[in-house]
């Protein structure tokens, strides 16, 4: 960033097209805000940082709404690199990255994801109207798990987790955020979140922080049971749609290694990630995404 940017708190730092890779230092001050916001989302006062906010392009289209909530949550990380930089304006670079690589790369219509959370915990809207619909308790089709985008809402968390475990500040806020979800769609979150791997043939959301995921949905149990007691349950809309079978394999079962250049949500150059003729998504799709 620049010497002199403004000053705005929320907006610092974010006008560059800073790669996520962290390769350009960001402004000082923007690096220590989230330093100085602890815990950034909780799912008693969730703070979502909007698209204007993160100076989202507009959508080649608006997303479809289906009036009916998702029947699962599906964890995905980015394989971008493990930034160091826990900065606001690096996470809403983040989010313009994405959305940028999936709209012109891809070829999408907008970002996939509905939900982004950075290393450093921040939590921002991806595909357009995904906020609202979950505050109304619909869902926003997305593009993210091919094949299930009707009836899935995914979580894109920055980072690389093959090998290392997601920093506390992206684990606090994705538990929280599902969390919140959880309670928006009335989720048991035993049973509603997955990783990407469970639907499609990708290394998603990584070895790390798929092995991670049973603990992620007790720890979003006992935060549900532990409010649960503390206050009436929040009201929920009431679905007709009976729930959707989903394709997930047995969570005993190994999963089979990932091809090579199979599991890169940004990989370069594997024409296997794109798929036409998708019935559920006009357009090309990511069979690792
Ligand atoms: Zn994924």
């Amino acid at each position: 960033m620049a010497d002199g940017a403004p000053a705005s708190p929320d907006l610092d730092g974010v006008t560059g097209t800073v790669p996520p890779d962290g390769t350009v230092p960001s402004d000082a001050a923007a690096s220590r805000l989230l330093d100085e916001r602890a815990p950034l989302f909780t799912a008693d006062a969730p703070h979502i940082y909007t698209r204007a906010q993160w100076s989202a392009r507009s959508p080649k289209r608006p997303a479809k709404i289906l009036d009916r909530a998702p029947d699962h949550i599906v964890v995905h990380h980015t394989d971008t690199g493990n930034s160091t930089d826990l900065s606001l304006g690096h996470a809403f670079s983040l989010s313009r990255y994405i959305q940028n690589f999936h709209m012109d790369k891809r070829g999408w219509d907008d970002s996939g994801q509905h939900l982004t959370i950075s290393r450093g915990g921040a939590v921002m809207e991806g595909r357009n109207r995904s906020l609202a619909s979950i505050r109304a308790g619909d869902l926003a089709v997305g593009a993210q798990v091919l094949h299930n985008n009707e009836h899935t809402l995914g979580i894109e968390n920055e980072g690389n987790y093959m090998n290392t475990a997601p920093p506390g500040r992206l684990w606090a806020s994705l538990m929280e955020v599902c969390v919140w979800l959880c309670r928006a769609y009335d989720l048991d979150p035993g049973e509603a979140i997955v990783g990407h791997r469970d639907y499609n043939e990708t290394s998603c959301p990584g070895d790390v922080l798929y092995s991670r995921l049973p603990a992620l949905r007790r720890a979003v149990a006992d935060r549900l049971e532990g409010s649960a007691a503390a206050a009436p349950k929040p009201k929920s809309k009431p679905k007709s749609k009976p729930k959707v079978k989903p394709k997930v394999k047995p969570k005993s079962k190994p999963k089979p290694p990932p091809k090579p250049n199979g599991g890169d949500d940004y990989g370069p150059g594997n024409p296997s990630q794109y798929y036409h003729d998708d019935d559920d998504w006009p357009g090309l799709l990511n069979l690792n995404w």
